[in-house]
C-alpha cells in the first residue's frame, strides 16, 4: 500500500532525535511555555524570515488569535475562500467574524480579481484570510496590491505552504500575520497538534502571547479574554531538533516527486494543478483534476494498485451543515470551487516515497489507455505519440 502519509517511515528517520528531545524536556521538569518554545519560535521566525513567531495549540487557533489580535470586532465581515480545510472558516467564526466567500481560480486558490470586485462594492470589508492551497502560492504581488489599494488587514493561512515562495518572497510576508499548522500531515508535522502565528508586528506578537495563555499579560493579570492555546515544550523540542532541520530536505524530495508526476502523467483525462510561473511551491499535496466521466475509473485504478488517495476537498465550505448555524455571506456564485470539489483527486507526495512507488502511481493512471492500445493495435501510434509529446 502506498500511503498518503507514511508516519512510520518518518519515525524511522526522526526517532532518535525525537527521543533525545523527549529525554531533555522530561528531565528539565518544565513542560509548558519555557525555553523550548522560545527556542523553537526563534528558529521558526528565522526560517520564515519573520520578526516574530508565536507557538500556539494548532493552526486554527493561530488564525483566530491573529484575527482577534488585529482587532476584528464581533459581526465584522472577513473575506475568505470556500475551498480549504474547514478550519480556515471555523477560525473566522470562532473569532466572531462573518465569513464572506468568493470563488477560486483554476488552481483552487482564492480568486484575487473577484476579491477586488467584491471589496470595491463593499467598503466595510477590511479583513481577508486567503489560503496558499496545496503548498502552491497565491500571486503575492497581486495580494500586496490589493492590501495597499483597500488598506486591508490580511492573515495568510500558510498551513499547507510552509517554506513556499513567490518571486523569492516567503508566503505569509504580505499579510499583517501568517498562520501555520504542525498537524501530523502538514509539511512540518509533529507527533500531535501545534501551530504558530508569524508576524513582523511586535505589538501583535505580544498580544498573541497573551491571547494564547488565557489573555494573561503577566502572572494573574488578565487584560484580554484569551484562549488556552499553547504549543507545549515537548512538541517545540521535537519540532526544533527532529523536524525543522529536515524540512528543506523533505521539501526538495516533494519537489522531485512533483516533477516526476508532472512529466510522467500523460493521461488526457487528467490535469495536474500546476503552480504559477513565479511560484516556488512546497507540494503539500499533489492534486489532479479528472474529467467527470473518467473520475470513477481513475479512482478504481488507483485503488487496485493500492495507492492511497485523498480528496481535497469533496465539499465546499458554505455547503456544510454547520454553516447553517452561523451568519455568512455569498455575494458571488462559487462555480469554480464546486467544479474543483467534484473533480479533484490527491496523489501521495510525502517525502518518503521511493522512485519505484512514484512510478507505480504514474503507471496506474495509464492502465485504461494501455489496455486500449493492446486491444486496438490501430490506435497505437496515436497513444505512443501522446506519450512522447
Ligand atoms: C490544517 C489546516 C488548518 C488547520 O490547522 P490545525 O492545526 O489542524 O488546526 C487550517 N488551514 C488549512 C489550509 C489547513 O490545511
Amino acid at each position: 500500500m502506498i500511503l498518503q502519509n507514511d508516519f512510520k517511515r518518518q519515525w524511522a528517520e526522526i526517532g532518535p532525535d525525537a527521543m533525545a528531545a523527549m529525554e531533555r524536556v522530561g528531565a528539565s521538569g518544565w513542560y509548558i511555555l519555557g525555553k523550548e518554545v522560545e527556542r523553537f519560535e526563534t528558529l521558526l521566525a528565522e526560517f520564515w524570515g519573520a520578526a516574530y513567531a508565536v507557538g500556539v495549540g494548532n493552526g486554527m487557533d493561530a488564525i483566530e488569535i491573529a484575527l482577534r489580535g488585529l482587532g476584528l470586532e464581533p459581526g465584522q465581515k472577513v473575506l475568505t475562500t470556500p475551498f480549504s480545510a474547514f478550519a480556515t472558516t471555523l477560525a473566522i467564526i470562532r473569532a466572531e467574524g462573518v465569513p464572506v466567500f468568493v470563488d477560486v481560480d483554476d488552481d483552487g486558490n482564492i480568486d484575487l480579481d473577484q476579491c477586488r470586485e467584491v471589496i470595491a462594492q463593499d467598503p466595510s470589508l477590511r479583513f481577508l484570510v486567503p489560503v496558499h492551497l496545496y503548498g502552491n502560492t497565491l500571486d503575492l504581488d497581486r495580494l500586496e496590491a490589493l492590501k495597499k489599494d483597500f488598506d486591508l488587514i490580511i492573515i495568510e493561512d500558510c498551513a499547507q505552504a510552509i517554506g513556499a515562495k513567490f518571486g523569492g518572497r516567503h508566503v505569509g510576508s504580505v499579510g499583517q500575520a501568517a498562520a501555520t499548522s504542525f498537524y501530523p500531515t502538514k509539511n512540518l508535522g509533529t507527533l500531535g497538534d501545534g501551530g504558530a502565528l508569524l508576524t513582523d508586528d511586535r505589538h501583535l506578537a505580544a498580544l498573541a502571547k497573551a491571547l494564547r495563555h488565557y489573555g494573561q499579560s503577566s502572572l494573574y493579570v488578565h487584560d484580554q479574554l484569551g484562549l488556552n492555546s499553547r504549543l507545549d515544550e515537548l512538541h517545540a523540542a521535537i519540532l526544533a531538533d527532529a523536524l525543522l532541520p529536515r524540512l528543506s530536505h523533505w521539501t526538495e524530495a516533494r519537489r522531485n516527486i512533483a516533477q516526476l508526476y508532472r512529466t510522467g502523467i500523460k493521461n488526457p483525462a487528467i490535469r495536474c494543478l500546476g503552480p504559477n510561473a513565479a511560484a516556488d511551491p512546497v507540494w503539500h499535496l499533489f492534486p489532479i483534476l479528472v474529467t467527470s466521466g473518467e473520475r470513477v475509473a481513475v479512482e478504481q485504478q488507483l485503488r487496485l494498485a493500492e495507492v492511497g488517495i485523498g480528496v481535497h476537498y469533496p465539499h465546499i465550505i458554505p455547503d456544510q451543515a454547520a454553516l447553517k448555524l452561523c451568519r455568512h455571506k455569498l455575494p458571488v456564485d462559487l462555480s469554480n470551487a464546486r467544479r474543483l470539489a467534484a473533480s479533484e483527486i490527491t496523489l501521495p507526495i510525502h517525502p518518503f516515497l521511493s522512485r519505484t512507488e512514484v512510478q507505480l502511481v504514474i503507471e496506474s493512471l495509464h492502465i485504461s489507455s494501455a489496455a486500449d492500445a493492446i486491444q486496438e493495435p490501430a490506435k497505437r501510434p496515436i497513444a505512443n505519440g501522446q506519450i512522447a509529446s
